[in-house]
């Protein structure tokens, strides 16, 4: 059967911003991983529910209420359908990554974490993913472990495997790096880590938008991830966790929703997923990421998966090319995130001078300096893409960098 071809003109209409300007030259963006843009269809329904449907959830009895309470249930119906949780109830609002992972690090650690108990996480991690549990550690006298990386940033499984042992309270791992764009061998890593008992948190930031995710094929214990890379709002985020976690885990913050009674003496709490999701959350970014969800399963994350593999081969070959570009990150199994470092030029002055030719990278230590470190380097350039990329625009991106290193000969 023959494949349809890509319909990328058609996607790329449906994202309003790429039809910019910058700096008098077209709008070439490639900073998704950062985060991505918004289809018309999610800006629409941001304006839709202020315009027609604002209301708090779960509280009023009005009609306005019931109608953003039922849109927001749906949207978290269609998360849950998206990464196949069991059930919306496994499905917590949060508003990204960050907070999701913060939320298990208190939660879980006050719970299950103790002195001498050891957190294992890898080199590659975002400070999202390292921060949160070096807090609790310091908090609860535990220690944080680090699976090393070899130097084309591939996990060393055989080090990984030595360092899983009966002190090891937590596996926090990022799915897809940010810098190297690694997809880490996660499954195999999750039984390995559950032969021993131990539960394992993932950091899907930069999975999500391009990988097909199945928490319960991968067996996760927690999942977190970002709405705003994935083509919703910013300030959106998921954290699945599995319920018999969730139940035993005291809650993270304290307020409205997430109670069942209250007094002075002792307040007992909502059942999940409201037992997480304290104050009013953001409705309207929330029900955004349902539309984004719509939005993304229409493209097809497939199709759109295989069409991103073929702009990284691509750009791979083109950068490869370029004398005195070094990539960073050169494992077997990608997604569309190439670090690159050029003799001779910083990073930020790459990005600046990119900046001038329209095209958007992002330069930097990327939210990963233990990673940097690891490679002696304090900052690289990387260009990340998305499902409306195209080869014209890495070509762009090419010419941009050789006139980079003109200005700097
Ligand atoms: N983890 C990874 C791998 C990321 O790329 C990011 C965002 N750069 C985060 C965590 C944090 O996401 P957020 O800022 O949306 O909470």
């Amino acid at each position: 059967m023959k494949t349809q071809p890509f319909p990328i003109e058609q996607i790329r209409q449906d994202f309003p911003i790429l039809r910019q300007s910058v700096h008098g030259r077209p709008l070439v963006y490639l900073d998704s991983a950062a985060t991505s843009q918004k289809p018309r269809a999610v800006i629409d329904t941001l304006v839709r529910y202020y315009e027609e449907e604002n209301a708090n959830i779960h509280r009023g009895i009005h009609t306005l209420s019931e109608l953003a309470t039922a849109d927001y249930e749906a949207a978290r119906r269609k998360i849950a359908a998206f990464i196949h949780a069991p059930d919306p109830r496994n499905v917590i609002f949060v508003k990204g990554t960050t907070e999701a992972i913060n939320l298990v690090a208190t939660s879980y650690g006050r719970a299950f974490v103790g002195d001498g108990d050891e957190i294992l996480i890898s080199a590659m991690e975002h400070h999202s993913n390292i921060v949160p549990w070096q807090l609790l550690c310091e908090q609860v006298g535990a220690k944080l472990r680090v699976i090393p990386i070899t130097d084309d940033g591939e996990l060393v499984i055989e080090e990984y495997q030595r360092l899983l042992n009966p002190r090891t309270k937590m596996v926090a791992l990022v799915h897809v790096s940010n810098v190297l764009g690694t997809v880490n061998p996660v499954k195999q890593m999750i039984e390995m880590a559950h032969a021993e008992g131990i539960p394992v948190l993932l950091d899907g930031a930069q999975a999500v938008p391009h990988v097909r995710v199945d928490v319960q094929d991968l067996d996760c214990d927690f999942y977190a991830f970002s709405g705003h890379k994935l083509f919703g709002p910013t300030g959106t985020g998921i954290l699945f966790g599995k319920e018999k976690w969730l139940d035993s885990m005291p809650p993270y913050q304290g307020g409205g929703d997430m109670i069942s009674t209250v007094t002075f003496e002792k307040t007992t709490y909502n059942a999940l997923p409201y037992k997480f999701e304290a104050g009013t959350p953001n409705i309207a970014g929330n029900i955004g990421l349902g539309a984004a969800i719509d939005y993304v399963e229409g493209v097809g994350l497939e199709a759109a998966g295989a069409y991103e593999h073929d702009l990284l081969v691509c750009a791979t070959e083109a950068l490869q090319a370029i004398p005195g570009l070094r990539i960073i990150g050169n494992a077997k199994e990608k997604t569309g995130v190439i670090s690159f470092v050029l003799d001779g030029i910083h990073a930020h002055d790459v990005g600046t001078i990119l900046d001038t030719h329209g095209v958007a990278i992002r330069a930097g230590h990327h939210c990963a300096m233990p990673l940097m470190a690891r490679y002696g380097l304090a900052a690289t350039a990387r260009a990340s893409f998305a499902f409306y990329n195209t080869r014209d625009e890495i070509a762009v991106l090419v010419k941009a960098i050789d006139e980079a290193k003109e200005v700097f000969s």
